[in-house]
């Protein structure tokens, strides 16, 4: 197995991780019920888009910036061509529609002019590993979104996407150090995984990482007293004065 290494750690630690991960995403399986459904089905053009107007975002008020989008232009060839006011007007309930109207614009026109048309199919035909870096010279696209269309449109391809729920809880657990911000942790997160996990698995690990920061380990006052992975997590453990003063 390939594993991302982060400079303070030893292969050892590396695959003490690996262990830790998989322990962690088997309680919360249990926890939250794996296989999760896959929340969109949407192709990869417009899961990209989904994406960007989602940054910093309520899923609730990006929903709607999308719906509004598609209901107010014909095609995604419609949105690029068009006056970059509208845009704006149709994404109006997404954070920043005056920045994420125009880079949307930019990018859409990148994709027409890189590949003739306006489509990016193209993915599923190419490895994840040149897929998510393809996706990565546009405009504004880091880590996150490059695996969020890979794994949540209907390309369904293995890439482990990290929002700040997931880093929260990898954090708190151990298995990235504090210092990794959201961006460097795609790499170390998704090299923690069995290479032999599925697409489907892969998506379930996100899922139930970024569920429990958002039901449990809270921003402010994480529940450890009622926590299912309180075995697996020092933070916790030290939070509630039950680690029997180890450090
Ligand atoms: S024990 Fe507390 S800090 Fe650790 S994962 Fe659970 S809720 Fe978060």
């Amino acid at each position: 197995m390939q594993l991302s290494l982060t400079p303070d750690q030893s292969p050892n630690q590396s695959e003490n991780l690996t262990g830790k991960a998989i322990a962690i995403h088997q309680k919360l399986c249990v926890e939250y019920g794996c296989p999760i459904a896959y929340f969109h089905n949407l192709d990869p053009l417009s899961e990209l888009v989904s994406s960007l107007l989602s940054h910093r975002t309520k899923n609730k008020d990006s929903g709607r910036a999308f719906k509004q989008l598609r209901a107010a232009f014909l095609d995604w060839e419609s949105v690029r061509d068009a006056d970059t006011e509208a845009v704006k007007k149709a994404i109006a309930p997404c954070t920043w529609p005056e920045q994420k109207a125009p880079r949307i614009q930019q990018i859409l026109r990148q994709i027409t002019r890189e590949r003739g048309t306006l489509s990016v199919d193209f993915l599923a035909d190419i490895s994840v590993a040149e897929a998510r870096a393809w996706l990565e010279t546009l405009t504004g696209v880091g880590p996150k979104t490059s695996a969020a269309v890979l794994a949540f449109s209907t390309l369904r391809r293995r890439a482990l996407p990290v929002d700040s729920h997931h880093h929260r809880v990898a954090v708190r657990t151990g298995l990235i150090p504090k210092k990794v911000s959201v961006g460097p942790s795609h790499a170390i997160l998704e090299a923690q995984l069995p290479e032999n996990w599925t697409a489907q698995q892969v998506y379930d690990n996100h899922e139930v990482l970024m569920l429990h920061g958002q039901r449990c380990c809270h921003y402010r006052s994480p529940a450890c007293d009622r926590c299912t992975i309180l075995d697996l997590c020092l933070f916790g453990q030290q939070a509630l004065g039950t680690n029997g003063g180890k450090h």
